[in-house]
């Protein structure tokens, strides 16, 4: 390793690496400094267990932009999920949502005939909401962009509704079931510390429903191989444009140079390497604390410390002996169904969610949580031993900061109150489980470097989108410090993985290199060729 690079990125995350390899093709000698012992941050599969390969935080794509897999030729298997979601019913059996229109709306008639009527619509609109905002995605649009860009669309009020709105106001106004209201307005609390019926929840839904990495837009599905499979290809992309990885190496702080440049970083070791860029991956707020040799405005520093970075995320990855049985669904036990193979779904009502939530603002975790469970070994059964399944299980509410207790103390009740949800319906499930791992908020932190355990670097919410992520003006991938950039979730247009960040922020530096100097940086489309 060398002590001088042209451009350093602090972070290996899914967008560090996407960041890296465009300045790295572009011929810059370019070094990833990482803090853990692997890369792609909260995108990664790891052997939680012996012989068991989970996705340990996010599990399923749809997000990752079309440009970044055509310009870094990524080759990914994405199994589109189908069905899409399995929702039980109390009473046993449940609601399969299968791709397919007719099935679907058959499906969705079984629980409410006007509902499945109102399912057309409801698709309708997130679909054209979706294509009047992917072309934003490309660059750091303003709210103002965004409106005219919604203004220009057909559909009368799109941006008032699906970004600004409630995601249960607009769920109610579509459907009248409460599951399908449920169901749905779950897809606009995801990540966040808001119920369904706070405004600008209907962004949440909006973010989840524009990726078109599963193919069609709006589609999600799942990586062979979990997340991880994009991850080291990426570091292997990056490899291969000649750039460097070093690994365990946390950054202390951004080197300060004349006319008060960034400079290069200051490991904690104490090792200080040079380059007169430097890419951050990392967390807004831990971007602020790499900043503190430096005089920074007083705006920026307010604002990145409001950003809200609470989390209420847990996730519990088991090691199952065999495949749960739900509650009036055929079958034999061994061979998975179509409720083994999608996401299920515990999202009962819009009460139901908004419950929850409020539990974990008065500091409690949610008795009844909202749940997506995942079973990758029921379509790749390579990823656990013979006979024996993996479980992955996203669920929500569970505040960061407990009113009792600590997370210490709790997680594994906190644990059991996410399995007691999917034990309702599929009894015996918890005594398939052979072994698990339970990450709350604080351990997401400690594990991924989030604050907050904020799976998102940030809420989600329209107060810190377009000009405002992840401060008011900064929001153009650069920061106060000349030379100091931007380039994981916390910025424009936000978390998932998405990549959009990483590919923006290294059009930024490309942008300023070449304003500065006087050289001619090669465009993107030159680098590839
Ligand atoms: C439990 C969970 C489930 C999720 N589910 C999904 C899902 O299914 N689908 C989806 O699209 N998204 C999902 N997400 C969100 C998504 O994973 C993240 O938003 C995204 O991966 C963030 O990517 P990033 O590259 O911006 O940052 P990160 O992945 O957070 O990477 C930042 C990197 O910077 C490193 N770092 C931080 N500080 C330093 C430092 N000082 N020095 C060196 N390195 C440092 C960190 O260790 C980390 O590797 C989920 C997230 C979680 C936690």
């Amino acid at each position: 390793m060398s002590a001088s690079y042209d451009a350093i990125v602090i972070g290996a995350g899914h967008n560090g690496l996407i960041c890296g390899s465009y300045l790295a093709r572009a011929g810059l000698k370019v070094l990833i400094v990482e803090r853990s012992d692997r890369v792609g941050g909260a995108c990664v599969t790891e052997e939680l267990f012996p012989g068991f390969r989970i996705s340990t935080a996010s599990y399923s794509l749809s997000l990752l932009v079309p440009e970044v897999v055509t310009e870094l030729g990524l080759k990914l298997d994405v199994r589109v999920k189908d069905p899409e979601l399995f929702a039980p019913f109390d009473e046993g059996g449940g609601l399969t949502l299968w791709r397919d229109p007719a099935r679907r709306r058959d499906a969705i008639a079984g629980v409410s005939k006007k509902d499945a009527d109102a399912y057309e619509r409801w698709d309708a609109l997130w679909q054209e909401a979706a294509r009047v905002f992917q072309p934003l995605l490309a660059f750091a649009a303003t709210r103002k962009q965004a409106r005219r860009a919604f203004r220009a669309s057909e559909v009368d009020k799109l941006f008032n509704k699906t970004v600004t709105g409630s995601i249960a106001e607009l769920c109610e106004e579509y459907f009248e079931s409460d599951l399908m209201r449920g169901l749905m307005a779950s897809q606009g609390i995801i990540g966040s510390a808001a119920g369904p019926r706070t405004p600008g929840t209907a962004y949440i839904y909006l973010h989840h429903a524009f990726g078109q990495a599963a193919g069609e837009t709006g589609q999600w599905g799942f990586v062979r191989g979990g997340m991880g499979a994009i991850t080291s290809q990426l570091a292997d992309i990056f490899r291969a444009a000649g750039g460097e990885i070093l690994l365990d190496s946390e950054v202390a702080k951004v080197k300060p140079a004349a006319k008060r440049r960034a400079a290069g970083v200051v490991l904690a070791s104490g090792a200080e390497i040079d380059a007169p860029v430097v890419c951050c991956n990392a967390d807004p707020k831990r971007a602020l604390k790499l900043l503190h040799p430096f005089e920074l405005p007083r705006e920026f520093v307010e604002d990145v410390e409001l950003l809200p970075t609470q989390g209420t995320v847990v996730k519990v990855n088991c090691a199952l002996s065999g495949l749960p049985r739900f509650r009036g669904v055929e079958g034999d036990g061994a061979a998975p169904g179509p409720e083994h193979l999608g996401t299920i779904t515990i999202a009962p009502s819009i009460d139901y969610l908004e419950e929850a939530a409020q539990a974990a603002g008065r500091g409690e975790p949610a008795p009844q949580m909202f749940c997506e469970a995942w079973i990758q070994s029921a379509s790749e059964p390579e990823l656990a031993p013979e006979g024996k399944h993996t479980l992955s299980v996203f669920a929500q509410y569970a505040p960061y900061e407990l009113a009792q207790g600590s997370w210490d103390e709790r997680r594994e009740e906190i644990g059991d109150l996410v399995l007691a949800a999917l034990e309702r319906h599929a009894p015996g499930l918890t005594d398939l489980v052979e072994a698990r791992m339970v990450l709350g908020p604080s351990d997401l932190e400690a594990r991924f470097g989030l604050t907050g355990g904020n799976i998102f670097h940030g809420e989600l919410l329209p107060d810190w989108l377009f000009e405002k992520r992840p401060a008011n003006v900064w929001h153009r991938y650069r920061s106060p410090v000349p030379g100091f950039y931007l380039c994981g979730s916390g910025t424009h247009p936000g978390g998932g993985v998405c990549g959009a960040p990483g590919r923006n922020a290294a059009r930024a530096v490309f942008a300023d290199l070449t304003a500065d100097s006087g050289i001619t940086m090669p465009t993107l489309d030159e680098a590839r060729a």
